[in-house]
């Protein structure tokens, strides 16, 4: 399979690669995320009547970034919930994926029977995001707890109730309605052992976004990635690269050095 390449930088200045098929549209599927949210979730929440007697409203949004949150604005009385295109696109692949709560979430407490799929990811956020929404009008969410046993006993309840599954059967049925590229398969993880054996610190390797081809050193052979170090203009910055997007090159010539 061929496989599309975007990367953004972490809060740590490493450039990380998130592999996408090329047809993948991260803003449709937010705005799917933000349709369940608003006609799954929040009719169904048992506490609605009594935000709408408060005024509340709900409004969601896709944001360009990963950044993905609830906040409410008191001056407007509405919740809002963002979810960023760049954690859409984070969600499709194991390698990406799995660095984000949700993912822990799903496998560690056993939702949609612990598997992880692009699917189950988006269709989790939305719940996450939702358990934020219920916990604020609780006033369970403290400065520095912010996912504490409070917001666990929420989310813990949308999975049992099957608004978790509402969710994922809205976002599955929407997506296969307009043709939108949404995978239900389960993550296959590399083999840890088997790649680490392959690539060694010090390798020089070649790896491509969708524009150009960059070339560079690896410094780490991490889990499922290898750190790299960029040559030529490339040479102060670090890389995170998915294994299967690293190709060996055996003589790179001086000009990258
Ligand atoms: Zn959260």
């Amino acid at each position: 399979m061929s496989f599309g390449a975007f990367f953004f930088v972490t809060k740590r200045g490493i450039i990380l690669f998130v592999m996408t098929k090329p047809s993948l549209n991260t803003r449709k599927l937010g705005q799917l995320m933000c349709a369940a949210t608003e006609q799954v979730l929040w009719p169904a929440a048992s506490t609605t009547a009594q935000y709408r007697s408060k005024g509340h409203s709900l409004m969601c949004r896709v944001g360009s970034g990963q950044a993905t949150y609830h906040r409410f604005d008191p001056s407007r009385q509405q919740h809002q919930i963002t979810y960023g295109a760049k954690m859409i696109a984070a969600k499709h692949g194991p390698e990406t994926a799995t660095g984000w709560l949700s993912a822990r979430e799903i496998t560690q407490r056993n939702y949609f029977g612990g598997k992880l799929s692009a699917l189950n990811l988006l269709a989790h956020t939305c719940c996450h995001e939702f358990a934020h929404l219920l916990q604020h009008n609780a006033g369970h969410r403290y400065r520095g707890s912010v996912h504490n046993v409070h917001f666990y006993r929420l989310l813990d309840e949308l999975h049992t109730d099957g608004l978790a599954d509402a969710t994922r059967n809205e976002l599955l049925s929407k997506a296969r309605n307009q043709d939108i590229v949404l995978s239900v398969d389960e993550f296959e993880l590399p083999d840890p052992v088997d790649h680490q054996a392959r690539w060694q610190v010090g390798d020089t390797v070649a790896f491509s976004t969708s524009t150009r081809e960059l070339h560079g050193k690896i410094l780490r052979v991490n889990h499922k990635t290898c750190t790299v170090q960029g040559f030529g203009l490339s040479r102060a910055l670090h890389y995170r690269v998915p294994v299967q997007l690293l190709r060996k090159v055996e003589n790179v010539g001086d000009r990258f050095r």
